[in-house]
C-alpha cells in the first residue's frame, strides 16, 4: 500500500523518534500528517502546533491529496455535531482515515 507519495515523504511523518513522543516537539520533524484529514502540513517549531499546509510533496514534487477537513466539519454537521472537533461523541469511524477511505470500496 502506497499510502504517501514516496519514501522520503513517509519516512519523514512516520518515522517514529525516541526522544520524542509528540511530532511537534521533535526538530528533526519538519512534516506533519493528519490521517484524519488527509493533510500535510510544515510544523512551524515555534512551541505552538502551527503549520504551513502544503499542496506538493518538498521531497518527490507529487501533488498531494486536497485536504479532507471541510468536508469531516461538513458530515459531522450534517449528522448533528455542532462542534464536532469538541465533541467525543462522534462516530469511530471519523477519529481516523475510515471515515473517508469507506468510499473506496474494497481494499
Ligand atoms: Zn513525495
Ligand atoms: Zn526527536
Amino acid at each position: 500500500m502506497a499510502r504517501h507519495c514516496c519514501e522520503d515523504m513517509a519516512r519523514h511523518v512516520e518515522k517514529p523518534c525516541i526522544e520524542h513522543t509528540q511530532p511537534l516537539d521533535c526538530p528533526d520533524r519538519v512534516i506533519k500528517y493528519s490521517p484524519v484529514f488527509d493533510e500535510y502540513g510544515l510544523i512551524i517549531h515555534d512551541g505552538g502546533s502551527a503549520s504551513y499546509s502544503i499542496l506538493y510533496c518538498p521531497f518527490c514534487g507529487m501533488k498531494l491529496p486536497a485536504s479532507k477537513r471541510d468536508r469531516w466539519f461538513d458530515e459531522l454537521e450534517a449528522s448533528g455535531f455542532d462542534n464536532p472537533s469538541l465533541d467525543d461523541d462522534i462516530p469511530e469511524i471519523y477519529r481516523s482515515d475510515a471515515w473517508y477511505r469507506r468510499d473506496r470500496g474494497a481494499h
